[in-house]
């Protein structure tokens, strides 16, 4: 039967709570003393019946805070920094205090006597499960152990909130099991990768890997509060230390020039000191996630498919997913970044100079600029991919200079789509050069 459009008013009702029962008030109506919600509903009647199309704006508050020594158990963070200071005492009443922590298995090797010790001297009552949680484990497998876990220790879902303890992996699985543990139990992201600090652990999603998909599934639900304590990368290996770095120089192409000349000059040394005690450690970190704050939060549903943050991640989940595990999130990203550099070269949007001072910025930070398995086919495909999920329009992040960017909507042209594949190709990859 063909929907019935013949047109009625629509009656817009605000909802208004007078003790204790919500009722319906037009809104040209007068209105009765008692709380406003935002929420409302548009009445429309026909001669099939009423519909009614209820719009409930949903509002998410997490605090992300930079602290040093997390684990050091005069710190109250971990315990208490996801409160506000008038919900501290009524915290700190209810007894026993429970956490269920969630943290990756060699994180644990490394700090796990930390933790245990931190939560020991609390008093807190506590369960630490310790898991694998590489990519090529991110399933549903583990967040099911997880819920499984979580349920035989049993916290409050209001007042116990999980803590989920390393990489991003770690935080996305927690991330998904938290979100549908009695359909939403708040949790905390502790990163531990310094590509979890700067971006896996200061948006909203969560998720898993799926029928061969990177991340398929997942939902949108952000941590009620993120610690992030860059003593942790003092045990990060080299590698996954420039594997975060890709996630930071994403954000300084796409908005971010001084970000990005910090990166230019002082890259390297912060890779030698672990990005620890440093001006330019501190400062690049403070404006990574600055910049991706101001991207995530107007959009953390990703409702707008114009988002700068997609940059680098057009081609690298089917690039990653192809070659698991012989590449890291951030090289995957990286190499998706530089293969588009060529394409805005060739659109003129970034002269030659640009591009090499782009080119060896990542060298630079040791980042992977071409891969054999980056194949034309490969990028024709994520693209049309890419297509068929973002409405018609490809909505795709160029850097227009250093440190600015536009989003495109037309698809890359043919020609300079196999030129840039072939000068990208024949510049940099290890056997042609
Ligand atoms: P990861 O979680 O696999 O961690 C990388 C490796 O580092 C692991 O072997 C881990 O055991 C080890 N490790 C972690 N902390 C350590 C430490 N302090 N010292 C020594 N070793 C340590 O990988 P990652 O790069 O942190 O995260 C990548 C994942 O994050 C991907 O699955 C990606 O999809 C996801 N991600 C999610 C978002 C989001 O918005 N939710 C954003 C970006 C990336």
């Amino acid at each position: 039967m063909p929907l019935d459009n013949s047109s009625s008013p629509t009656t817009k009702f605000n909802l208004v709570q007078v003790n204790g029962t919500w009722v319906r008030q037009r809104e040209e109506g007068q209105r009765a003393e008692g709380r406003l919600s935002d929420a409302k509903i548009f009445e429309k009647k026909s001669h099939q019946g009423v519909s009614w199309t209820v719009v409930s704006p949903i509002v998410f508050t997490y605090k992300v805070i930079q602290s040093e020594s997390l684990l050091d158990p005069r710190n109250d963070t971990l315990l208490w920094g996801h409160l506000d200071v008038e919900d501290l005492n009524t915290a700190h009443m209810s007894q026993p205090v429970k956490r269920f922590i969630v943290i990756d298995d060699t994180v644990h090797q490394l700090y796990g006597a930390n933790v245990r010790e931190y939560f020991d001297s609390r008093k807190v009552v506590y369960k630490v499960l310790s898991l694998p949680t590489t990519e090529e484990n991110k399933s549903l497998e583990l967040v099911t152990k997880i819920l499984q876990e979580v349920h035989e220790f049993g916290i409050d879902r209001r007042s116990e909130p999980i803590i989920a303890i390393g990489g991003g992996v770690c935080l996305d699985v927690v991330g998904l099991a938290a979100s549908l543990y009695r359909r939403r139990t708040p949790y905390i992201r502790v990163p531990t990768t310094l590509l979890a600090y700067v971006d896996a652990s200061v948006g909203a999603k969560t998720g898993v890997n799926f029928a061969g998909g990177k991340n398929k599934l997942g939902s949108y639900v952000p941590p009620i509060a993120t610690f992030l304590d860059r003593t942790f990368f003092q045990t990060l290996p080299r590698r996954q230390l420039s594997n975060g770095m890709a996630e930071i120089l994403k954000m300084a192409l796409m908005k971010h020039r001084g970000l990005y000349e910090l990166l230019e000059a002082e890259g390297s040394k912060m890779l030698d000191s672990k990005l620890q005690c440093s001006d330019a450690a501190s400062t690049c970190t403070r404006v990574a996630i600055e910049t991706m704050l101001e991207e995530l939060a107007p959009n953390l549903w990703e409702d707008d498919l114009d988002r700068l943050v997609d940059f680098g991640h057009l081609i690298s989940p089917q690039l990653e997913m192809k070659v698991l595990p012989a590449l890291l999130h951030g090289e995957a990203v990286n190499i998706d970044m530089c293969f588009m550099v060529y394409v805005s070269h060739l659109r003129g949007l970034l002269t030659a100079e640009e591009k090499g001072r782009i080119f060896r910025c990542m060298q630079g930070l040791e980042l992977p600029v071409w891969h054999q398995d980056c194949t034309v086919n490969l990028i024709k495909n994520s693209l049309s991919e890419r297509l068929k999920h973002s409405a018609g329009s490809l909505r795709m992040p160029l850097p227009t200079g250093l440190g600015q960017a536009e989003i495109f909507h037309d698809p890359i042209e043919e020609d300079i789509l196999s030129v840039a594949h072939q000068m990208w190709t024949r510049e940099l990859s290890p056997t042609l050069k």
